[in-house]
């Protein structure tokens, strides 16, 4: 069938994730080391355990990802206490320095530029807060390229759930077999757009890809740069059937 739209999974499909990560993660310690005595090993171990309690209990909801949850849980943790002023510095202090780092990945602006003029639609699918992927969309200036954004938050429940997807078709007015899901996790986005019965292809940047077990879980196709999803699209190359 005919594609009329490309749902793109957003942090490690268009940008990469960790150099603005690590960057953000410095810059939030070095202003909570010019507040209390902290080495940069026990910061990380804190944020690492604050970060576990949070998935611990939020897992599957967009808030488990929620920096502000792990920096309360970080400052309690440091301070015995609950301190805003601190907490707020500290989130602000992560998305500016994230924010600042961040850049598309090698292809993308070229792809949805050409995806646009071959009137595709496009859609982001994004386990996270609403209001962060707006910043990540309007600092990555693709925010002309992309007709509907969903979230995690907005649906209630991250990928691999179903919702995330009949969510974005339903946006779309648009069948599964019309459209295709571009993603890098397996479960997330593979194993959740499958399920629903949307064509997937898996963008896989390192070298090897191990094929899961898992029907679900089998991409229609391996990709290893975004731009690839156009020789897809126009046919150019033969797509894999899944077997299930
Ligand atoms: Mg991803």
């Amino acid at each position: 069938m005919i594609k009329r739209a490309v749902l793109f999974d957003l942090d490690n499909t268009l940008y990469e994730y960790d150099p603005p990560h690590k960057k953000a993660l410095f810059a939030v310690y070095k202003e909570l080391k010019n507040k209390i005595k902290l080495s940069r090993k026990k910061f990380d171990f804190l944020f690492k355990i604050s970060k576990q309690e949070i998935h611990r209990e939020l897992s599957g909801t967009a808030s488990a990802h929620n920096r502000i949850l792990y920096f309360q849980r970080l400052i309690e943790k440091t301070h015995n206490t609950i301190e805003p002023a601190i907490i707020l510095k500290l989130y602000e202090v992560y998305w500016k320095a994230f924010l600042k780092n961040m850049s598309l990945s090698h292809g993308v602006l070229s792809t949805l530029k050409q995806l646009k003029k071959q009137n595709y639609m496009i859609a982001i699918v994004s386990d996270m807060t609403t209001h962060i992927q707006l910043r990540k969309l309007r600092k990555l200036k693709i925010t002309k390229y992309i007709d509907y954004l969903v979230t995690s938050e907005e649906a209630g429940s991250e990928k691999p759930h179903s919702i995330m997807f009949l969510l974005t078709l339903n946006k779309l007015r648009l069948k599964p077999e019309e459209v295709i899901m571009v993603g890098d996790s397996l479960i997330s986005d593979i194993e959740g757009a499958n399920s629903v019965g949307i064509p997937t292809a898996l963008i896989k940047k390192g070298r090897f890809y191990k094929q899961s077990e898992e029907s679900y879980q089998k991409p229609n196709v391996v990709i290893k740069e975004i731009s690839e999803i156009l020789d897809i699209l126009n046919f150019k190359i033969p797509r894999v059937q899944t077997t299930r």
